[in-house]
């Protein structure tokens, strides 16, 4: 079976998104996905809430966590960490509850990534985001590809997607003979192998005109 997941999409759960879950599947739907990761900033209940609406889209709940060192994406915890603590404490409190942690954006210090503070919490890393399509400096992508490799974590592609035109910039295509059913199995995908990535930058001209309003969400 052929996974197709963006693993990094905001929803109107995130301040800084519109997108409501019938929109993003339809965005997901006209872009191949057939599953998503849904991490909206400071609380995974937008995430929950898609997950409960879907019908044909997979929906892997969770959220954008900010530390005082960074972000990270927080997977399989059904409660809402408490923002900017300790980086360390806060991977350290999510793992302890059965979290997958996925580090976005690690060496963006424009998209908030967790820098050099990144050691500090090599152990409880699940995956790395080795391409956000949001990074417009192109050495912070290769940068988190060759720290991937260096210390042998699983990789990963995120949109970052807050409009939905974004959803699907960054694709991860997994083949798998047996397809998986629950979280889990997901992890273990995602854990055990390194997908295809088909990737693309976000479109800049879109985010200035939807900021300028002259852009209006497809409903
Ligand atoms: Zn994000």
């Amino acid at each position: 079976m052929e996974i197709k997941l963006d693993i990094h999409i905001h929803s109107s759960a995130s301040p800084d998104s519109k997108s409501t879950p019938e929109q993003i599947f339809a965005r997901a739907r006209e872009v191949g996905l057939n599953t998503i990761g849904i991490a909206d900033h400071g609380t995974v209940e937008g995430a929950l809430q898609a997950r409960k609406l879907s019908r044909d889209i997979r929906v892997l709940a969770g959220q954008e966590v900010l530390t005082k060192q960074g972000e990270v994406l927080v997977f399989n915890l059904e409660e809402n960490l408490e923002q900017r603590q300790d980086l360390l404490q806060t991977c350290r409190k999510a793992k302890d509850k059965g979290a997958f942690i996925i580090v976005p954006h690690p060496f963006d210090p424009l998209r908030s990534g967790i820098g050099s503070s990144i050691k500090k919490i090599l152990h409880l890393i699940d995956a790395l985001e080795v391409f956000n399509s949001k990074c417009f400096m192109g050495r912070t992508n290769s940068k988190a590809r060759a720290f991937a490799e260096q210390n042998k974590l699983p990789m990963v592609a995120g949109s970052d997607a807050h409009l939905l035109h974004d959803i699907g910039n960054a694709i991860n295509v997994y083949n798998t003979p047996k397809a998986p059913k629950t979280d889990k199995d997901f992890h273990s995908l995602i854990k055990t192998q390194t997908p295809e990535m088909i990737t693309k930058r976000f479109n800049m001209l879109m985010f200035m005109k939807s900021k300028m309003g002259v852009y209006t969400l497809k409903t």
